[in-house]
C-alpha cells in the first residue's frame, strides 16, 4: 500500500471567531461543519494518491456515480476532545482506522492505510482547533471519514475508483439536560444483518435498513430499536448505531460478537474500563427472554447502550410483543453512570490515559 502525502491547500475565508464561537454556543450534532476537509483519491493500478486538505464544500459527481446507485460506502466516527492544558486529543483513532480497513475488505473497497487514515484527521483536527470545544463539558468535535466509490457507470461490480473525505462537526452534549434513559423497542420481525452479510462493516446501508424500524419503534413510543439475531429471533444483537451492554451487580455483560454485530470501538473500551474499576466484564450470548426474567428476579439490575455519539445511555424502558418491562427504578443506575464517567473522564483528559488510548495532537 502507497502512503499519500497530503498537500495542504488551507481556505482564505475561514468563519470569523465570532461566528465560529456563535455555532459552538449551541452546536446540537451533525448540523455545522468546519472550514475544511481533507480528501483523498484511488486509483487502479494508481492506488492512493491526491490527498489534499481543502475547504469544506460540495463535491461534484456524475449522475451514474456508482456509489448513488450500488451503495459502496463506509464510515467513521470518532471524537477530538479539548483537554485541561488547552491541548487536543482524539480517542482511539488507529482503531478507527483498523475498522474501516475491516469494513473496505467486506465492501471490497481499496484499504487506507492506518497511518494515512490517522494522519488525515489530525491534518483536519489541527487546521479547525479553533472548532474543538472548551474543555469542562461533554462537548466534543465529532470526526466523520469515509469513503465512496467514485466510479462513473451502472456496472455492478467493485468500482475502480474511489474518494476518501474527512469532514468535522461540532457536537454539544447528548444530553445537555443530564444523563436520561432511552426507551426501546425490541423488534420481533425486524432484523438489522444476516450471518454472512455486513452488520460488521460499518457502512450506509445498514443505516438505510434500519430506518423504517426505527419509525415503528416511534410508532410503539420507544426513541431506539434493539434488534435480534435474524436466525432464532432471540439472541440480543444491539441497536441501530449503539452496543449493549448487561449489568449483572458487579459483572458487566455485552453480546459476543457473531459477525452480525458491529464492533464498537466504545464497547471494546468499556471491557477493559470496567475491570479497571473491579468490574468482571464478559462477552456472551443474552436472549430477550433471559433480558426478561432477569430483569422481574432482579439479578439484572441495570443495562446500558454505549457508542462514540452519547458515550453511554442508559436503558430504561424495554418494550417488544406481548411485553413491557423497565429496568430498575427506570433512573440511570449507579454501575453506568460510574462506568460513564470513567471513559468520559480518560477521553477529556482528566484521568489517567493508563491504556494509551489517547492521541494527543498538541
Ligand atoms: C458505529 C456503530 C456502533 C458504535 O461503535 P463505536 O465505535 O463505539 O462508536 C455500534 N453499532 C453500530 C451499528 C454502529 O454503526
Amino acid at each position: 500500500m502507497t502512503t499519500p502525502t497530503i498537500e495542504l491547500k488551507p481556505s482564505s475565508s475561514p468563519l470569523s471567531d465570532a461566528e465560529r464561537e456563535a455555532i459552538l454556543a449551541n452546536p446540537g450534532f451533525g448540523r455545522h461543519f468546519t472550514d475544511h476537509m481533507v480528501t483523498i483519491k484511488w486509483t487502479e493500478g494508481r492506488g492512493w494518491h491526491d490527498g489534499q486538505l481543502v475547504p469544506y464544500g460540495p463535491l461534484s459527481l456524475d449522475p451514474a456515480t456508482n456509489v448513488l446507485h450500488y451503495a459502496q460506502e463506509i464510515f467513521e466516527g470518532l471524537k477530538a476532545y479539548r483537554r485541561p492544558d488547552g491541548t487536543v486529543a482524539t480517542f482511539r483513532p488507529d482503531a478507527n482506522a483498523r475498522r474501516f480497513q475491516a469494513s473496505a475488505r467486506r465492501l471490497a473497497m481499496p484499504e487506507l492505510p492506518v497511518e494515512t487514515f490517522v494522519e488525515a484527521c489530525d491534518l483536519l483536527v489541527q487546521h479547525d482547533k479553533g472548532w474543538v470545544p472548551a474543555h469542562g463539558g461533554e462537548e466534543s468535535l465529532y470526526l466523520r471519514p469515509f469513503m465512496i466509490a467514485t466510479e462513473v457507470g451502472l456496472g455492478v461490480k467493485p468500482a475502480s475508483e474511489y474518494l476518501f473525505v474527512v469532514i468535522a462537526s461540532p457536537a454539544g452534549a447528548y444530553f445537555p439536560g443530564g444523563v436520561k434513559p432511552v426507551s426501546i423497542w425490541a423488534s420481533q420481525d425486524r432484523v438489522r444483518a444476516v450471518p454472512g452479510g455486513m452488520g460488521d462493516a460499518k457502512t450506509g446501508g445498514n443505516y438505510a435498513a434500519s430506518l423504517l424500524a426505527q419509525a415503528e419503534a416511534a410508532a410503539q413510543g420507544c426513541d431506539q430499536v434493539c434488534y435480534l439475531d435474524a436466525v432464532d429471533h432471540k439472541w440480543v444483537e444491539e441497536l441501530g448505531g449503539m452496543n449493549l451492554y448487561f449489568v449483572y451487580g458487579n459483572k458487566i455483560v455485552t453480546p459476543k460478537l457473531t459477525g452480525s454485530i458491529l464492533e464498537g470501538i466504545t464497547r471494546d473500551s468499556l471491557l477493559e474500563v470496567a475491570r479497571d474499576l473491579g468490574f468482571e466484564s464478559v462477552e456472551e450470548r443474552v436472549s430477550i427472554d433471559q433480558w426478561r426474567e432477569d430483569t422481574a428476579n432482579g439479578t439484572l439490575t441495570e443495562v446500558f447502550a454505549c457508542g462514540t455519539a452519547a458515550v453511554i445511555t442508559p436503558v430504561g424502558t424495554v418494550k417488544t410483543d406481548g411485553a413491557e418491562w423497565t429496568q430498575g427504578d427506570g433512573e440511570p443506575g449507579a454501575a453506568t453512570m460510574k462506568l460513564r464517567e470513567a471513559l468520559l473522564d480518560i477521553q477529556r483528559g482528566k484521568a489517567e490515559d493508563k491504556h494509551g488510548w489517547m492521541h494527543v495532537l498538541g
